[in-house]
C-alpha cells in the first residue's frame, strides 16, 4: 500500500482548492470586458443579479427571459451602473419551438459573431409533492424548462461558443442534485439530469474544443423560488443572491480557464439541522 506523503496533492484536494478559489473570487475591474455572456432567467432572482454583475465587470450581456418588462428593468440597472449596453433576447423556455432558438442564435451571431459565456439560471420549482401524487403536467413542464430547454439552447449556441477563444457554459443545479430528497419530485430529477448533461458535454468538448462546462449549486438564496419552497421561513435569514456570484463570475471569466466537468458549491452547503436546501 502506498502512503500519501503530507505534501502530495490528490485530485480531491485540487478540486477543493478551486472550489474555495471560486467562492472567494474577487473579480478585477473589467474582468469580463468584451466577453459576450448570455444569461437565462435574467428577469429576476439570481439570474438578474448575475447579469448585473457581469455588466458591471464590462461584459456585453445578452439578457434572456420570458418577461420583457422585467428584462428591461435588468437592462436599465446595468446601464445606470455604467455597464455596456446589454441586449434583450426574449425566450419562453416552456413554449419556444425550434424557430425561436434559431432566431436567438442568429441574433447573437449577427450582433457579436461569438458567445464567450452561457449561464443557465432560468428554472422552475414545480410543486413539492410525493411522487405518487405528483401532477404529471407539472412534472413535464419542470423537466422541459429545467432540462430540455437548457439542452436545446446549449445545442443552438454551441457553434457560437466554439467561435470564442474561451467559451464557458454554466448550468445551475441544486443541493438536491446529488442526493434526492422526499417531495422534491421533478425539480430534483431535473437537477440530477443537468449534472449528467454537464458531464457528458464536458467530456465531449474537452479534447476537441476550448469550451468548458461546469455546474454550480448556488446554495440557499433569498429569491422568489426560495420563498415558494419555504413559505414559513424568515427571509431575512437567507443570503441575498449576491452570495453565490463569486463562483459564477469565476467560471465565466478567464480565471477558471481549463476547468471543466466540475460541480461547484457556491456557498458552504454543509446541511443545517433540517438538511434543507433548494
Ligand atoms: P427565481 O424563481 O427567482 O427565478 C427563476 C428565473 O427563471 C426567473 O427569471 C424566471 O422568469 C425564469 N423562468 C422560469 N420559467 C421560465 C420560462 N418558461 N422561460 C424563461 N424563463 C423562465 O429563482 P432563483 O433566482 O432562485 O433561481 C435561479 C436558479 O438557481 C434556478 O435554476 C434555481 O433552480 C437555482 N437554485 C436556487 C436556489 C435558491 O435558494 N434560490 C437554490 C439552489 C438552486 P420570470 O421572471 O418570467 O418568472
Amino acid at each position: 500500500m502506498t502512503r500519501r506523503q503530507p505534501t502530495e496533492l490528490t485530485a480531491g484536494d485540487l478540486e477543493l482548492d478551486s472550489e474555495l478559489d471560486a467562492r472567494s473570487y474577487t473579480a478585477a475591474p473589467e474582468a469580463l470586458a468584451d466577453r459576450v455572456i448570455l444569461v437565462t432567467g435574467a428577469s429576476g432572482g439570481l439570474g438578474a443579479a448575475l447579469a448585473r454583475a457581469c455588466g458591471s465587470l464590462g461584459a456585453r450581456v445578452v439578457l434572456s427571459g420570458r418577461n420583457v418588462g422585467r428584462l428591461e428593468a435588468t437592462y436599465d440597472q446595468i446601464v445606470a451602473a455604467g455597464g455596456p449596453r446589454p441586449s434583450i433576447a426574449p425566450l419562453d423556455l416552456e413554449r419556444a419551438d425550434a424557430s425561436h432558438y434559431a432566431a436567438l442564435a442568429d441574433a447573437v451571431r449577427s450582433e457579436f459573431g461569438r458567445l464567450d459565456g452561457l449561464a443557465h439560471l432560468a428554472g422552475q420549482l414545480g410543486e413539492l409533492a410525493p411522487v405518487e401524487h405528483y401532477d404529471v403536467v407539472t412534472w413535464l413542464r419542470v423537466m422541459h424548462v429545467n432540462v430540455n430547454a437548457a439542452f436545446i439552447l446549449t445545442q443552438s449556441l454551441l457553434p457560437l461558443l466554439r467561435a470564442s477563444q474561451d467559451g464557458s457554459i454554466v448550468f445551475t443545479t441544486s443541493g438536491v442534485s446529488v442526493r434526492g430528497r422526499a417531495y422534491w419530485g421533478a425539480y430534483a430529477a431535473s437537477k440530477f439530469a443537468l449534472e449528467g448533461l454537464t458531464q457528458v458535454l464536458a467530456d465531449e468538448t474537452d479534447a476537441l474544443t476550448k469550451i468548458r462546462v461546469n455546474s454550480v449549486n448556488p446554495g440557499k438564496l433569498r429569491t422568489a423560488m426560495r420563498a415558494r419552497a419555504y413559505p414559513g421561513e424568515d427571509a431575512a435569514s437567507v443570503p441575498m443572491p449576491e452570495a453565490a456570484l463569486p463562483t459564477f463570475l469565476y467560471l465565466l471569466g478567464s480565471a477558471s480557464a481549463g476547468i471543466t466537468g466540475r460541480r461547484f458549491d457556491a456557498q458552504d452547503v454543509r446541511p443545517d439541522a433540517t438538511g434543507r436546501g433548494t
